[in-house]
């Protein structure tokens, strides 16, 4: 081969010759029009280049097309759209210092230095403006640099030189250049900022430089960016939709629960309906760990610091744990608990341990406290008193398949219960771990064996346990498409050592147990805040805090509405009645919106024939007529099956 050529390989293996310091945008161009038209960036080798980099003698080339369905090529273009707002942001404040500007989940965000929060008015300006860079369709080009010439480049950009300062010295520095627009950046970028042609800011925020508290505070713009209108509006609908699911608007408009300023952030107060909803999900879950030979445990809100120093969570977990608490002249410190597990243990090692004993399985349903940085905490997402389904299962090392597979069962009953789907992952062996390979060997084999044995397909994350152990992770995907973080089962070879924990074999000597920590819910804050959301407010009767209310046309009817409210009480169906002397259609319509399941209206024509006008959740027909005994025969089915849709007949 002579000098003047290189040859790349194509993802199908055959080889295509080029003049040397062709480009990527040369090699679409060679292969097709149409492919040269499509392209925005490359993947070579494996990374993501600039399609006009030039190419290496041996590279393999995938050229990177404008696809809304291809990850690569929106997360080029979505770093291009960054580019765009920053260049249109210096346009209208050219006092604005740069931050970093990357491409994230779903779109992407550029901090800025300025005075000012952006208002929205503010964000529309900036829209406008870069439609402007959009239209001036400047190329983004690519210039290495050495470290000196960056840094004069950048003197007015102190926290562009602070990100300088960090880049190892071996490594190619480069800037970007798109009109008057100068950034320092890895790249890659679509070719030019003409293809930006569809995107749309969607908020601003304040946000720490580097995510640090002490450091000064910058102003965030959020926004996204498709290739096409059509996906663009898409997910314009579905983040709509997710705004109407805020659990945090739901929590007020349904009155379930309030965030009270004079208790503290993260604290959550549940009002009465809310209250339901827990109490439900409660007795749920006790039930089915009672069926699967759980006991259950009550253990101390705080606790001796001590025992947190020997469970090791005092030095691995102490920036997440409530300050510690010492009465005058005490000797002792206390701590609020961060976790059940050590008190557990305690309850383990409180006597003599048979294998004939095991598994011993120990659950409680109770508070924890976290002390979450008041920045993380999100309506019911992120609290600082968690209500967790918590469990702790001691077993020997034969056990741990089998109480893996019913933790696993008991998570699929939960979640279709629930209508959300799920998937689970395992999470293996890291490089610094306790415990030797054979333990290793032995609890990953377990874990696959009952993760095959439920038949829910799942993913391998190796090397991504806990240093203590491996773990199953699960998540599970909502209404609207949105996937969850879920419980975790995780094994755990380090607390039985820490607390020296031990069962009596069948060779009568001393044998340490296996410890797996295990949630379904995760916690019930958590929980419920995703429930919200994944209903959209609208309970299944089971779960709904108000399954039925009862409304008398006139005040002469109140009598009768009553004794059937008092009907259904008895037949064990939260049940309330309407009197209020608001007009039928006004409480009608309050009892939509507050999301209740049926809407029983009550005048002359039921009381006499003894029967109810039922109003069905979301139901197609209005209402229908039917028999006071066959409505609460029904209804109770509905309930004892926890059916997830409210239809009748
Ligand atoms: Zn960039
Ligand atoms: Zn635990």
């Amino acid at each position: 081969m002579s000098q003047e050529t290189i040859a790349v390989l194509l993802p199908d293996e055959t080889s295509v010759e080029l003049p040397a310091g062709s480009s990527s945008a040369d090699l679409a161009a060679a292969i097709g029009p149409g492919l040269s038209r499509a392209a925005i960036a490359a993947r070579v080798d494996g990374e993501l280049h600039d399609l006009g980099r030039p190419l290496e003698q041996g590279a393999r080339v995938e050229i990177v097309t404008r696809r809304d369905d291809d990850p690569d090529a929106l997360f080029v273009l979505r770093h291009s759209a960054a580019h765009v707002l920053a260049t249109a942001v210096r346009q209208l404040h050219p006092g604005a210092g740069i931050g970093f500007g990357p491409p994230i989940e779903d779109g992407f965000y550029y901090d800025f230095d300025v005075a000012e929060p952006f208002t929205p008015e503010d964000l529309e300006r900036i829209e406008a403006t870069m439609l402007d860079v959009v239209e001036t369709d400047d190329g983004f080009e690519r210039r290495e640099v050495s470290r000196e010439e960056a840094e004069e480049l950048f003197e007015d950009d102190p926290l562009k030189l602070e990100r300088l300062g960090e880049i190892p010295e071996e490594e190619t520095i480069s800037v970007y250049r798109d009109g008057p627009f100068l950034d320092l950046c890895r790249g890659p970028h679509v070719p030019r900022t003409g293809e930006v042609r569809h995107f749309k800011l969607l908020h601003a925020a304040g946000a720490y430089w580097r995510g640090d508290e002490k450091r000064q505070m910058l102003q965030r713009i959020y926004g996204t960016a498709f290739y096409s209108e059509e996906a663009l509006q898409e997910h314009l609908e579905r983040l709509e939709e997710a705004r109407r699911r805020d659990h945090r608007k739901l929590g007020r408009e349904l009155d379930l629960f309030s965030i009270q300023k004079d208790i503290g952030p993260g604290l959550i107060c549940w009002h009465p309906r809310g209250a339901r909803i827990q109490l439900e999900l409660r007795r749920w879950i006790e039930r089915l760990l009672e069926t699967r030979g759980y006991e259950f445990v009550y253990t101390p809100h705080v606790s001796r610091e001590a025992l947190f120093e020997r469970s090791g969570h005092l030095q691995a977990y102490e920036e997440n744990m409530f300050p510690s608490m010492r009465g005058e002249g005490d000797k002792e410190a206390y701590r609020l608990k961060p976790m059940n597990c050590p008190a557990h243990t305690l309850i383990y090692a409180s006597r003599q341990r048979s294998y004939r004993e095991l598994p011993l399985r120990l659950s409680e349903i109770d508070s924890v406290y976290r002390f979450e940085r008041s920045g993380t905490l999100h309506g019911l997402l992120r609290v600082r008193m968690l209500t967790m389904d918590d469990g702790h299962i001691f077993c020997t090392p034969d056990q741990v398949e089998e109480e893996i597979f019913t933790a696993l069962d008991l998570v699929d009953e939960v979640m279709t219960t629930l209508g959300l789907s799920y998937r689970l992952d395992l999470a293996t062996r890291p490089e610094k771990r306790i415990g030797s390979d054979d333990v290793w060997d032995r609890a990953e084999a377990s874990l696959h064996e009952a993760l095959e044995r439920i038949g829910v397909e799942y993913g391998v994350d190796e090397g991504g346990g806990a240093f203590y152990g491996p773990k199953v992770d699960i998540k599970f995907r909502d209404a609207i498409g949105r996937e969850w973080q879920g419980a975790t089962i995780q094994l755990d070879f380090n607390l039985p050592e820490r607390f020296e924990l031990e069962y009596i074999g069948p060779d009568n000597a001393p044998h340490r147990p296996v410890m797996i920590h295990r949630a379904i819910f995760g916690t019930l804050e958590r929980f419920t805040g995703v429930l919200i959301e994944h209903f959209a407010g609208a309970f299944p009767v089971w779960l709904s805090p108000d399954q039925v209310r009862v409304l008398p046309v006139t005040d002469g009817h109140a009598e009768g509405a009553a004794a059937i409210v008092a009907r259904l009480r008895e037949a064990g169906l939260r049940a309330g009645l309407d009197a209020r002397s608001d007009t039928l259609s006004y409480r009608i319509r309050d009892g939509e919106l507050m999301k209740v399941p049926y809407l029983l209206v009550v005048g002359d024509r039921e009381l006499e024939a003894g029967t109810v006008a039922v109003r069905v959740r979301g139901a197609e027909q209005k209402q229908l007529t039917m028999p006071v005994d066959e409505f609460v025969t029904e209804v109770s089915e509905k309930v004892r099956a926890k059916a997830l849709d409210a239809h009748l007949g």
